[in-house]
Order: C-alpha cells, then structure tokens, then sequence
C-alpha cells in the first residue's frame, strides 16, 4: 500500500534538492511585483519581509549538489565550506532569483561573505543584519527595533510595499501556525520516533526555506495527518539530541547514516531559524516590538547567541531531558568556530550531568559516512549496555 506521508516527503525533497529554486521562481511569475529576499543562517524575522510582499528565502550553501569550481578563490582554506558553496551557487546563477541578501551576525565568515556579496552582485541589495546581543528590551530591544526599520526601508527602496502594522500581524499570525505545526511535527519525533524519521522532518521542514508561511504550514500538517495513520511499531533504537548543525547543513545521507546505526534522532538544531522563536509572538499594539520582544526574551540557545549570566550547557540538558534523551551527538561543520568553541562548554555540562556524548565532523559536501556510521553505531551499543558512552 502506497505511504501518503511518502509521497509528501518526495515533493519536500524535490524542492530541497533543486538547487535553482523552482519554488521560488513560481513565486516571482505569480508576484512579478514582489521581491525575493534570501538570507543566510541562522535566522532573520521573516515576517517582517512577508508582511512587505516580499518572499523570505533561508539559504544553505550547495551541500553535496554543486562542485566548488571558482567559490573556493574567495576564501580561506581554514573556514567553513557554506560561503564557497553559496558565492559558486551565485556565480553560476542559481540564486539569480534572489533580489536580495540578507547576512545576519552569526559569525565572522557570513559577515565576510556579505561584504564579498557586495562586490560580485553589486546590482543586488545585500544588508548586513545586526542581532542583538543584549537582551534588555530598552537597550537591546529598542537597536533590534531600529535595525527592522532600517532593513524595511532598504527593501522599500528596492520596490517592497511599505511596512504596515496590520500586514505585519497578520504576517507573525501565519509565522506562529507554521511554527505551531513545526512545533507539533517536533513532538511527534519525541513521542514516537518510530513513526516519523528525523531524516523525513528534515526534509519537510526544510523545504519551508523556500515557501511562504501558510504554504509550508499547510504541507507540514500534511505530513502529519499522513504519519499519524502509518502502521508503525517501537523499535528499540537509542534516543539522541544532534547539536551543532544550525548553520552549515550535513549532507543528507549523513543523517540517514546516523539513522541507520541505530539512533533516533529526538531532536537536532538543523534549520534552527525556522524553529528560532519559542510559542507564539503575540498580536501587540505595536507588531515590530514584539517581533524584537520575542527574540530577545524567547530566542533560542545557540552557539552565536549571547546567554549572559546564564549557565552554558543548561539549555542542552533541558532539551534532553524534555526529550528523554540517552545522549547526545555534536555534529558541527568543520572549521565552524561558534559550534566547536562552544562544544567543549557544553560537552562539560553534559558531562558533570552524566549524559554520554560523541562528536564528529563534517561538510557539506562529505561523501564518505562509513566512519561515522561506525563511531554512532558504537556510541548506540555503548550507551544501550553501560547507559554511557566509552
Ligand atoms: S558553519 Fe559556522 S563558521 Fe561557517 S558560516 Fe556557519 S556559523 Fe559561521
């Protein structure tokens, strides 16, 4: 019998694996007015750019679609491989459709790679996004604030409708249904990973990069009415959390590696900016201030984000304990320096906790997962005999 959830997660990986964004071409013949904004990891407010007309696009590089011919002569060899990928994607004319770039402050390498945006599109409109890094709505809420006045008044040079308070309500009103179905869609892999494969989520979350709101809330709740009438039963794998893959996205046969060595992955921080804000953003008075609001006060931990005085690592375990988690997997980019300057702290934490950890490395572009396919596989066997990693 045919598995309509399948049939679902095909359409999500034709969508992610076109590297041309059909979706988004689609978009642009249906709104020849509109503009087509792209943004690099982690996370921008894409309401902000819904509620102006215009299509938010997130983009991940070329993962292990594209060979590095020129994308490589811009950069250092001791960075990661995301920027290489995404300046060869510009150049041959992939990511033609893009009106616009926006770069957000997660690292050194994204900011580089705006300025170098600049130079080889100089037609296009390429902004720098300053987050926040103090999280006191007067002072760091009040700069957030004037930095999304800033981005809208660049995209309305560009032909952006001007930003309304109502459009942007109902823009955040569509962004908390996608989230809620994303949120529901999370649960489910919590409660019975055995029914829908993370590598499947993946999939069908990521193809949101590329849609509107409403449309990728629609193929989410799809999804899930497809996997809650599947036949499936327990399988007796060990439940782990994945950390470090916010930015540069593994290839996709490296999770289904992790998969096939006999772990459930109960939760993970691919494609963090769709997920980035916790719950709902209220319909404020004032729409703007509550998207500042919600990022400062219930943004999610991140290796980019600044915790303050809070503990480092308290956030992961909470995630495995919320998940019931056996342990935990950091799988960063390689040369990723948030990640991996952040990994000791935390492999600390998860440590003095007792929870098993392992870590590995990868890019985008890794073909070969047999090692790490082992090294999970003995993580799993270790943690299911001793309930702790060697
Ligand atoms: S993978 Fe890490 S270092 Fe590279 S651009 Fe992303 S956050 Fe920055």
């Amino acid at each position: 019998m045919s598995d309509p959830a399948s049939s679902v997660v095909s359409r999500a990986a034709a969508l992610v694996e076109d590297r041309t964004l059909p979706a988004v071409r689609a978009w642009k013949e249906a709104h020849p007015d509109g503009l087509v904004v792209g943004y690099l990891p982690i996370y921008v407010p894409r309401p902000l750019i819904e509620a102006m007309g215009a299509l938010p696009v997130a983009v991940f590089g070329g993962g292990d679609a594209i060979d590095i011919i020129r994308g490589d002569s811009y950069f250092q060899s001791y960075i990661c491989h995301i920027p290489r990928s995404t300046v060869e994607l510009g150049l041959c004319g992939d990511l033609d459709a893009l009106d616009a770039v926006l770069f957000p402050s997660i690292c050194d390498v994204i900011r580089n790679l705006g300025g170098m945006w600049r130079m080889l599109f100089p037609d296009k409109l390429s902004l720098y996004v300053d987050l926040p890094q103090n999280f006191d709505m007067a002072v760091g809420g009040k700069f957030y604030v004037h930095e999304m006045q800033r981005i809208a008044g660049e995209l309305v040079k560009r032909g952006a409708k001007p930003l309304e308070p109502e459009a942007l309500r109902q823009a955040i009103a569509r962004e908390n249904t996608r989230r809620a179905a994303i949120a529901e869609l999370d649960l489910l892999r919590r409660t019975e990973p055995w029914r829908v494969k993370a590598s499947e989520a993946y999939l069908v979350i990521r193809a949101g990069a590329t849609l509107p709101a409403a449309e990728h809330e629609a193929m989410v709740r799809e999804f899930l009415a497809a996997v809650r009438q599947r036949e499936a039963r327990p399988v007796d794998n060990v439940r782990v959390v994945l950390v470090g893959s916010f930015c540069e996205q593994p290839p996709f046969d490296l999770i289904r590696a992790l998969e096939r060595s006999g772990c459930d992955i109960v939760d993970d921080d691919f494609q963090l900016g769709l997920r980035m804000i916790d719950g709902d953003i209220p319909g404020d008075d004032d729409p703007i201030e509550a998207l500042s609001r919600a990022y400062l006060e219930r943004g999610r931990d991140t290796a980019s984000r600044y915790i303050g005085d809070l503990v480092k690592g308290a956030g992961l375990i909470g995630r495995v304990k919320a998940s019931h988690a056996d342990g935990v997997i950091f799988a960063a980019a390689s040369f990723c320096d948030p990640a991996l300057l952040d990994q000791p702290m935390l492999e600390h934490a998860l440590t003095k906790a007792g929870v098993p950890h392992t870590s590995f490395k990868f890019a985008e572009n890794t073909g070969q997962f047999q090692v790490i396919r082992e090294q999970a596989g003995a993580f799993s066997d270790a943690v299911k005999l001793w309930g702790a990693a060697s």
